[in-house]
């Protein structure tokens, strides 16, 4: 066994990293565990090789059996780095029905994010013809609000391949707040299982380059992400874990406009609230260069 800890945080990601800021703010000794490590951002397509899957065909992302893409990134910080920094306010009305209101916790997130409409100056020619279209079939398109500073936003439509500009916010900002109050983030270690005996969690058996090592801890926080923490829970022995996998689905309809492609303006910029929620997941509308290889 290596050194124990108080509490071992599994993932860097949005879930990994907010536990990890709000526990080592309050004194506790942290540390998190992270599979990637830092990348370059921004800087080009090939950039998207810290996303699984396939990126040598351009278009990242494992597969399901039922062909369905799934996106996720392996580095600090997870798959918010990634993000188009969309702060939209998920299934409030389906959580209020069930008695849970979520008001004052989106209130403050929103604050904490610093969340605002995407200014109408940063709509690319693209973003407005698709608008106008929408709102002439009647729909009510709204901009996106986003978690965006915009006085450093270069509106160059990278935010998937990592802000260079540190425009958006991303959970790197909560582990730098965890590794002032004392944290540590170790990267490039691969959590393999939990250790476990009579019912009681012990530690966890990370993969090193050649051979695995055991590091006890009172506390372990799974935080892997949707994929990454069942596929640890299923070689812990919790068989079943991920059975009930929910993704948050989306719908792309894709259109056909001569020099269209949405590179170099900042995409998703609008929303229209009736195409957004749980009964058919999000729907959004890009256009694309006509060779574009993605579609
Ligand atoms: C392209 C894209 C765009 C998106 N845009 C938006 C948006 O605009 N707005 C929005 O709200 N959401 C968006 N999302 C969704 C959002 O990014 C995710 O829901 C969120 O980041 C998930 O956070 P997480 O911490 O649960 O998981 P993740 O971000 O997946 O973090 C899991 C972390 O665990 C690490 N890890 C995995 N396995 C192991 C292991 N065995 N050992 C150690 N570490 C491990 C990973 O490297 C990763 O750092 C987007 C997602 C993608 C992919």
């Amino acid at each position: 066994m290596l050194k124990s800890f108080d509490f071992v945080v599994v993932g860097s990601g949005v879930g990994g990293a907010t536990v990890a800021k709000e526990l080592s703010v309050r004194g506790f000794n942290v540390t998190v565990l992270e599979k990637g490590g830092y990348h370059k951002l921004g800087t080009s397509w090939r950039a998207l090789s810290f996303y699984t899957g396939s990126f040598w065909n351009f278009c990242p992302g494992e597969m399901s059996d039922g062909e369905v893409e799934v996106l996720r990134t392996i580095m600090v910080g997870g798959s918010s780095v990634v993000t188009l920094g969309n702060g939209v306010r998920a299934l409030q009305k389906e959580f209020k029905s069930l008695g849970i209101d979520l008001e004052a916790e989106f209130i403050e997130a929103e604050k904490e994010l610093n969340v605002v409409p995407m200014p109408e100056e940063f709509m690319g020619k693209r973003t407005k013809k698709l608008m106008d279209a929408s709102r002439e079939l009647g729909y009510d398109v709204k901009p996106m609000p986003k978690f965006v500073n915009f006085k450093k936003c270069k509106n160059c439509g990278m935010c998937v391949t990592g802000c260079r500009y540190g425009a958006k916010w991303t959970s790197q900002r909560y582990l730098r707040e965890a590794r002032k109050a004392g944290a540590k983030i170790l990267t490039g270690v691969s959590v393999e299982k939990v250790l476990h005996s009579g019912g009681e969690v012990k530690g966890v058996r990370v993969r090193g380059s050649s051979s695995f090592s055991d590091i006890e801890a009172e506390n372990i926080v799974l935080a892997a992400g949707g994929i990454g923490t069942p596929i640890i829970l299923q070689r812990s022995g919790l068989t079943h874990a991920g059975s009930n996998l929910f993704l948050d689905l989306f719908v792309s309809t894709f259109g056909m406009l001569k020099n269209g492609g949405m590179r170099d303006e900042i995409s998703m910029a609008t929303l229209i609230d009736e195409f957004h929620g749980y009964d058919f997941g999000h729907v959004f509308i890009f256009a694309f260069f006509e060779e574009t290889p993605c579609v």
